[in-house]
């Protein structure tokens, strides 16, 4: 069954040999995402294999909150534009929204329902409705427009984004004689934050000493600071 569209469902993907999708469809697909992620980080608490999981399980529980903050702003934001729900042309900070300066002229999910939460109160020459504003803009700025050099940049950030990973369970696959972090456990600061990995963990690693560049820009970061 055709998804109906929205005002602003109004690019063409399918020139790019990607089947297009509503706002709506994208939320709802967000959603499910983020459910599957849940499935997983419960699968993870239940399973029969003894093994370290309370890395893999920061990890998802951290994916599983993003996915959901993700979908939920998406699906608001469809729902703002499919209802014709006012914007602000102006941030509340003064700023104008519609300028490349604010990743604009297209908003993001965020944006979009900061200008309508903005846009209460005003009168309605202060406002716009996103369908219209995006409407005026010529030529579309389609979102992949730059397909190819988004798959070239995502392909070299995959990449340094493997090694990084890489290296950093190699460093952390042997216990720290800094903090006492078991092997596979990431090291912890006095804080009680996960952190590292320390010095002495470090120069244990084969594999890092064949990449010391990369090896110097290892961090573990604790997923609480990764939030916004
Ligand atoms: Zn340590």
């Amino acid at each position: 069954m055709a998804a109906e569209h929205g005002p602003a469902d109004i690019y063409d993907t399918s020139g790019d040999g990607i089947e297009p999708k509503t706002a709506a469809e994208v939320a709802a697909a967000g959603h499910r995402a983020a459910e599957a992620a849940a499935d997983f980080l419960q699968a993870l608490t239940g399973c029969m294999t003894p093994m370290n999981l309370r890395p893999v399980y920061r990890d998802v529980e951290y994916a599983t909150q993003m996915l959901e903050r993700t979908a939920r702003a998406l699906s608001e934001a469809a729902q703002s534009i499919n209802s014709g729900v006012p914007l602000a042309l102006k941030f509340g900070d003064g700023e104008e929204p519609w300028t490349e300066a604010r990743g604009g002229p297209v908003l993001s999910p965020l944006q979009i329902l900061s200008l309508a939460k903005t846009a209460g109160g005003l009168a309605p020459e202060e406002t716009t409705t996103y369908s219209a504003a995006i409407q005026e803009l010529k030529p579309l700025p389609a979102l992949i427009a730059d397909k190819q050099k988004m798959e070239a940049r995502e392909q070299s950030r995959a990449e340094g984004q493997e090694l990084h990973d890489e290296l950093l369970a190699d460093m952390e696959s042997r216990s720290c004689a800094s903090c006492g972090a078991a092997p596979g456990d990431p090291c912890t600061a006095a804080s009680g934050n996960l952190t590292g990995p320390h010095a002495a963990r470090r120069h244990t690693s084969p594999l890092a000493a064949g990449h010391p560049e990369a090896a110097a820009g290892v961090r573990r970061v604790d997923p609480k600071f990764l939030h916004r």
